[in-house]
Order: structure tokens, then C-alpha cells, then sequence
């Protein structure tokens, strides 16, 4: 039987010696760290585009009917560039920004990110929405890693 020292390659403590906890931990988030990567390569290298947003997120998306004040302030579109019209239906994605229908439409048929501030929607992919949770917890794993570096040799 190997010893719980082989398998973890790593010194055995000295008598008095305390176990480095804090360095197994770094180590343990920087291998599911390593898997995540490799699970989902295509997506994190940027080989596989992100799919299109889902259809049913689309059409749910709101319409909102241009203002005197918003088409005076010459509020325009930034796909087109073209200035909004009184009583224009744009069409508002989550983070607020607005286009024109005819304009968001097809870009969404394409990917699932604002055009302007890379704001994700929901896709139908099931693989790509499994890549997102794992991306938020890697992100998440990478500052706990920075603050466990910190702590460590800060
Ligand atoms: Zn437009
Ligand atoms: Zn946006």
C-alpha cells in the first residue's frame, strides 16, 4: 500500500511540524482549474464561437418606443450608427442597450453577446451554458487563488 505521502508527493511533516494547508488548497484549485480547461477547450481557445441566443429569450426581449426627448438627444442605434426616429420600437437587451430590430435580430441569430458590451444571453447550447457555470466558478477559484497567494507570500 502506498502512503498517503506518496500519493500526494510531498514531504512528510517533521515532528512539530504543521501540515501546509494553505498550499494543499492552492493546489487543489489550480488542478480543477486545469481540468475546466481541458474539458471545454474549444470554448475556453476560442475555437468553438459561442452559439446563438436562445429563441425564447429573444422574443421576450422588450420593445420600447423611442421618446420626443431620446430621439432630440439624437440617440442612435450602434450598429448602424442611425440616429433613432420619435416613436421608433427599439429593441433593449439586458444591460440596457438598445438597436434597432431590424439590427439585433440577425446578430443574435449568430452569437449570444451584446454587440457592444460582450452582456451574455442565455443560449440554448446545453453544452455551452455547462461552460459558462464552469467558467463564473473558475473566475471565482482564480481570485480565491490570488487572495490564497496573498496570504500566503503577501
Ligand atoms: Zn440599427
Ligand atoms: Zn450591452
Amino acid at each position: 500500500m502506498t502512503s498517503y505521502f506518496d500519493e500526494h508527493d510531498c514531504e512528510p511533516l517533521k515532528e512539530g511540524e504543521r501540515p501546509n494547508e494553505l498550499l494543499h488548497l492552492a493546489r487543489l484549485l489550480l488542478d480543477t482549474g486545469l481540468a475546466f480547461e481541458d474539458e471545454f477547450s474549444g470554448f475556453f481557445r476560442g475555437e468553438k464561437p459561442p452559439p446563438p441566443a436562445s429563441k425564447k429569450v429573444v422574443e421576450s426581449l422588450p420593445s420600447i418606443l423611442i421618446s420626443p426627448t431620446q430621439a432630440a438627444t439624437g440617440a442612435s442605434c450602434p450598429i448602424c450608427l442611425g440616429k433613432y426616429d420619435e416613436e421608433d420600437s427599439v429593441k433593449q437587451l439586458p444591460c440596457k442597450h438598445r438597436f434597432h430590430p431590424t439590427c439585433i435580430m440577425p446578430w443574435l441569430e449568430r452569437t449570444n453577446s451584446c454587440p457592444v458590451c460582450r452582456h451574455e444571453l442565455p443560449t440554448d447550447d446545453k453544452e455551452y451554458e455547462e461552460f459558462r457555470k464552469h467558467k463564473a466558478r473558475k473566475e471565482q477559484r482564480d481570485f480565491d487563488l490570488e487572495n490564497l497567494h496573498g496570504s500566503m507570500y503577501g
